[in-house]
């Protein structure tokens, strides 16, 4: 079944209103007609079965409302993923198999060794993950879509990690002794919010993994080799998510 995050002002008293984008493509790339079935969701956790009504002449569809549910998908736990700004497509990659593994949130950072070091983001590029994030979770049958951040100072980043969510873990490859087991720290975790950061291709500093350690950050490992951002990007979600779920 197709399904399609839309706006929730498009949703009202029974009956949906389709955005030109989505109208484009039920009509002209997935070929839908005259009372097929879809699904729609207005990212409350909903999901209206829909029949389709297409005002001939116009690209304008509309549709009926014949059934609702709630959307069992979501994690529990909300995770933020806090990842260095990277090259275009490796950003695209993550927000892409973040979403689909259950990330709820996304906050690119800058740091001493990323990449990119400005913060900018221009609303192209903004509008496109938004798009990435938007498809993933379509795709996935997500219930929500995940947030996408405008990208901070990490210091920034670890300060709100901190304040904002109920636990915030930092991936470090050089933790040593002192790393903890990712499974001991959720062991009985009834927040509702984890702060996940992974650093960029050269790693944080030691001085960034102090930091984040005086502002409450818990540094874990992800095993003994050491995995490129984009794959830790992968790996930390979705173990923390196969330990709470
Ligand atoms: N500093 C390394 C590689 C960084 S890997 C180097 O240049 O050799 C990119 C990020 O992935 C790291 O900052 C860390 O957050 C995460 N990461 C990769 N492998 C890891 C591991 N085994 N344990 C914990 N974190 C890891």
């Amino acid at each position: 079944m197709n399904r399609f995050f839309l706006p929730e002002n498009q949703i009202k008293d029974q009956q949906v209103e389709f955005p030109p984008d989505i109208a484009h493509q039920i009509l002209h790339v997935l070929r839908l007609g005259e009372r097929d079935e879809i699904e729609v969701l207005d990212n409350s956790g909903r999901v209206y079965q829909v029949r389709l009504r297409i005002d001939a002449g116009e690209d304008r569809i509309l549709g009926e409302i014949v059934g609702t549910e709630i959307e069992h998908t979501e994690p529990k736990v909300g995770l933020t993923l806090y990842f260095g700004m990277t090259s275009r497509d490796k950003v695209e990659w993550i927000l892409q198999k973040g979403t689909e593994i259950g990330v709820s949130a996304f906050f690119p950072f800058v740091s001493s060794r990323t990449l990119v070091q400005s913060t900018d983001l221009s609303e192209k590029k903004t509008n496109r993950w938004k798009r990435i994030i938007r498809e993933a979770a379509e795709q996935s049958r997500r219930g929500r879509l995940p947030v996408l951040h405008h990208p901070l100072a990490l210091a920034s980043c670890i300060s709100q990690g901190e304040l904002k969510h109920d636990l915030c873990l930092i991936a470090w490859e050089e933790a040593g002794q002192e790393r903890k087991s990712i499974r001991k720290l959720l062991e009985g975790f009834n927040g509702s919010s984890i702060a996940l950061f992974i650093g960029p291709e050269g790693g944080f500093s030691e001085d960034e993994v102090q930091k984040a350690k005086d502002a409450g950050c818990q540094v874990v490992s992800l095993g003994p080799r050491i995995l490129r951002m984009e794959t830790a990007a992968i790996v930390f979600p979705a173990i923390v998510l196969h330990e709470l779920e």
